[in-house]
């Protein structure tokens, strides 16, 4: 196999080029020293294309879920609606209830988008506004993509001190995302996704208001305090030992993205495997979630044979796909298509996926 194609196709971690992978085996150098600011530097300077802001952007050494946890801690202390249309929208109520906030709900069948005009009549409906909305830019359970910027324009205008805080992790650098122009508060992203990185880091963006949210919250806890990090990235660096070798890989694939593929060309290399996932597979697979929200990382595909007989069959001809998540485990896989890999990957795989469909 060339070194450019992939077998691999799950929705996360995701397929990583092998140049990256050297990245990660360069030396190490001391968190504290001129090598590392020169290297956090060139990251932060990326960072704010990528996330289209001129605000604060950090890299915290752990996954996803950890920055959930993180804009909750540092934007909320009393109320937050979770806004939920599948498994990893539903994660954010779970870690809302630890925290102990009181938390509604504003949910969706799974396979839909949340509505932007329902979100606007549940916030006018309320006397006292909430801390924080979430909205999940891309839920991997289903492949649906929430219309952010339409979400985000219901809570600015419905109820302007609730801050947006928005889990990207299967959209950044996959799917348009515009943090300044959208009036996003917190947005995340781990790295195994749309930024193809091993796991093991995120990326956040964190506008001066929630930044000003923070400041009043009397416990912010310690490793994940947006100012502590502010601090530090002022300074040139984080607050405390990060993972090194992903620092390297980042700045790498932050030079690949951004000037090498280029950000435009990435999100239409995206869409264009969204649209040959769901037209090669249609013979015998159905689209699970509504195709006008269809994500462009990730499809969830409900096949006439069992999908786990598929899953094997396609693991035997030594490609991987993703299994059903959650409750939709029984009735579909799903194909990751994000990050890097090429059209030339997903079409060699999507042959023998129809092959080994016909049975
Ligand atoms: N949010 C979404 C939309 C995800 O897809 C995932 C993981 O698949 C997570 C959050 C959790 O991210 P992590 O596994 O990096 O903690």
């Amino acid at each position: 196999m060339s070194s450019s194609m992939s077998n691999f196709f799950i929705p996360g971690p995701t397929w990583v080029r092998p140049e990256i992978l050297q990245e990660m085996s360069r030396p190490m150098i001391g968190h504290r020293g001129a090598e590392f600011r020169e290297l956090y530097a060139r990251i932060a300077a990326d960072l704010k294309p990528l996330f289209a802001t001129a605000q604060d952007t950090f890299v915290v050494t752990a996954t996803g879920t950890a920055l959930m946890e993180a804009a909750l801690v540092n934007c909320a202390n009393r109320r937050i609606l979770v806004t939920t249309c599948g498994a990893f929208s539903e994660r954010w109520l779970q870690i809302a209830e630890s925290l102990g906030l009181e938390v509604d709900r504003l949910a969706v069948e799974w396979g839909e988008a949340i509505d932007p005009d329902d979100l606007r009549d549940h916030l006018a409906s309320r006397r006292v506004p909430y801390d924080a909305v979430t909205l999940t830019h891309n839920e991997t359970s289903t492949g649906v993509t929430n219309d952010v910027a339409a979400l985000a324009q219901a809570v600015r205008e419905e109820s302007p001190d609730t801050l947006v805080l928005v889990d990207a992790v299967s959209s950044l650098a996959g799917i348009p995302l515009r943090f300044d122009d959208w009036g996003l508060d917190v947005c995340f992203a781990s790295v195994q996704k749309g930024v193809a990185l091993p796991p093991g880091i995120a990326l956040v963006a964190v506008s001066a208001k929630a930044l000003a949210r923070a400041r009043k919250m009397p416990y912010r806890g310690t490793y994940f305090d947006f100012l502590n990090y502010k601090k530090h990235a002022d300074e040139g660096g984080v607050p405390s030992t990060p993972s090194i070798p992903h620092f390297y890989a980042l700045a790498a694939q932050l030079e690949h993205i951004l000037r090498g593929e280029g950000l435009e060309a990435r999100f239409a290399r995206h869409e264009q495997m969204r649209e040959t996932t769901i037209a090669r597979t249609s013979t015998f697979a159905k689209l699970a979630s509504d195709r006008a929200h269809a994500s462009a990382t990730v499809s969830a595909l409900a096949p006439v044979r069992p999908p786990e007989e598929l899953r094997a069959a396609m693991k035997k001809r030594g490609y991987t796909l993703g299994g059903g998540y959650g409750k939709w485990k029984e009735t579909t896989f799903r194909v990751g298509h994000m990050g890097d890999i090429t059209m030339e990957s997903l079409n060699a795989m999507l042959d023998v996926l129809v092959e080994v469909a016909r049975g």
